[in-house]
């Protein structure tokens, strides 16, 4: 890997905390294309998680006090790097985390969107005046930054999870204690490497590698520490959430979700074909928002499956950094093993395989896509998060029916539906229990808009005006003797 970056000084193998490179390269970092180490990392704990926030906290005084523009210029700054050294980070991403290269350039660019939209943001953090209700008083609201904030995120966006949250962090006045993905944590360490380049200040960005659930303890009992946001599963998420309590932390818990990705009768199929492969296949089914359970309306049940299927059955699979690879090997063998489990369920129910539906010939933790036909509503696929190549096809009636399959769920992350009657698509829309609704698209996710979950898929919202307000407190000041 090193060899193949045009700038290889983006191949850290130390943390990052107060301002200085530091820690034994000891755990090992490798490429699920077939297991190769590409570098090893630091294995902190609590000690060095301690001695991260204590540096935030230290830095946290004079970085709130930069103007918002001085902020806003750091920022700026860091996106342009981002975008100069698009390339190498999409390769480092790609070899840790297993996703075609042209998913991962995507990435790298939403990465940066985020990093982007907050520099810009940063200079639009408003207050209020309010009308007030004695004579001699006037009221305000302003808005500041919370403080030391940690940040926890998964593999599966190695580089946009981080950006999505440390941005508006670092644009709001806060610093940072990061803690990426042990899968991917180079992706992380070059983000790092070039916020130093941009001028983020010692100590307001911290990175370290090693123990989660040590750090992850630090970063939501230490007193100093006064937000934390993750994303990753529901079971870590409710962990974090009772540490956050002890000390009434306030989080931001992007957790897992179950989409619905349904398809009406009125609506443009192959349109529908095209939405589900994106929404379902992208990073190879490894994503919080992905379709977990398509749902086809009677009367183009049939059609839908095999225009699907014959789209599916045609993916290259391989390499993600071979040319024309839309599959990438899963991120490890627990991966595969879930998958196989959700197939074979819904197979004994009477499932039909229509395409795919086993390891890949090139083994490791390759597997091949899939779908499935005549899947019945109690398989466990419609209730648990595959996270992985699977298309399970349910059949149903009407509207109100699929809705009802829809909501029953404890998660409520993102959800689809292809449909063209005007008065169907808002009342779909308003029906789903679901932070999100992407209607007649299976794209969703922008840095402009508000990313985030209802019930069991958490709390807060990243990206948009509103992923600000998450780090940011409302502090109410009465002038009286006016
Ligand atoms: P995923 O299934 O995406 O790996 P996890 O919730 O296991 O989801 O991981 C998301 C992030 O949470 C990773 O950075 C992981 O290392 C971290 N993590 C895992 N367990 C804990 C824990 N007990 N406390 C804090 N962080 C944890």
């Amino acid at each position: 890997l090193h060899d193949r970056l045009k700038d290889p000084s983006l191949l850290r193998d130390r943390c990052y905390i107060d301002g200085a490179w530091v820690g034994t390269p000891s755990r090992p970092v490798t490429n699920p294309v077939n297991g190769v180490e590409l570098a090893k990392v630091p294995a902190f704990s609590t000690a060095e998680a301690t001695q991260a926030v204590e540096a935030a906290e230290r830095a946290f005084p004079a970085w709130a006090k930069l103007t918002a523009k001085q902020r806003s210029n750091i920022l700026r700054k860091w996106f342009e790097l981002i975008a100069a050294n698009r390339e190498d980070l999409a390769l480092i991403l790609t070899s840790e985390q297993g996703k075609p290269l042209a998913e991962a350039l995507g990435e790298v660019d939403i990465g940066g969107a985020y990093v982007e939209f907050f520099a810009e943001e940063a200079r639009r953090v408003y207050g209020e005046t309010i009308p007030t209700q004695r004579p001699d008083a006037r009221l305000l609201a302003i808005k500041q930054p919370i403080g030391v904030c940690g940040a926890i995120t998964p593999w599966n966006f190695p580089c946009s999870m981080i950006t999505r949250k440390v941005s508006p962090a670092l644009a709001a006045g806060c610093t940072v204690v990061l803690k990426p993905a042990n899968e991917t944590p180079l992706t992380a360490l070059a983000l790092v490497a070039l916020a130093e380049k941009a001028g983020v200040p010692k100590g307001v960005f911290n990175i370290l590698t090693g123990n989660s659930s040590a750090i992850g303890k630090v970063l939501c009992e230490h007193p100093a520490v006064r937000f934390v946001g993750f994303t990753g599963s529901t079971e870590v998420g409710k962990i974090l959430y009772q540490q956050a309590s002890v000390g009434v932390k306030k989080l931001g818990l992007e957790l897992g979700g179950n989409a619905p990705f349904v398809v009406f009768d009125d609506a443009d199929i192959d349109a529908a074909v095209e939405g589900a492969i994106i929404s379902k296949y992208r990073n190879m089914g490894q994503t919080c928002v992905c379709a977990n359970r398509i749902y086809a309306q009677d009367k183009i049940y049939d059609e839908f499956v095999e225009k699907l299927s014959k789209k599916v059955a045609a993916m290259k699979i391989g390499d993600g950094t071979e040319a024309g690879v839309t599959q990438g090997p899963l991120i490890n063998m627990a991966a595969v093993d879930k998958v196989e489990k959700h197939i074979a369920d819904a197979v004994k129910g009477g499932a039909k395989i229509i395409t795919g539906g086993k390891r890949h010939a090139l083994g490791g933790s390759f597997f091949e896509p899939t779908v499935l036909s005549n899947v019945k509503a109690d398989a466990l696929v419609a209730h648990e998060e595959t996270f992985g190549p699977l298309a399970p096809v349910f059949r149903f009636k009407d509207e109100a029916d699929v809705i009802a399959m829809c909501n029953n769920s404890p998660f409520g992350l993102a959800s689809y539906f292809y449909a063209r009657d005007l008065g169907r698509v808002w009342r779909v829309a308003e029906a789903l229990e679901a932070g999100m609704v992407g209607v007649n698209t299976g794209l969703i996710t922008t840095e402009v808009a508000p990313f985030g979950g209802v019930k069991e898929s958490g709390l807060g919202r990243e990206g948009s005006h509103h992923g600000m307000e998450e780090y940011v407190e409302i502090k109410y000041v009465m002038m009286a003797g006016v």
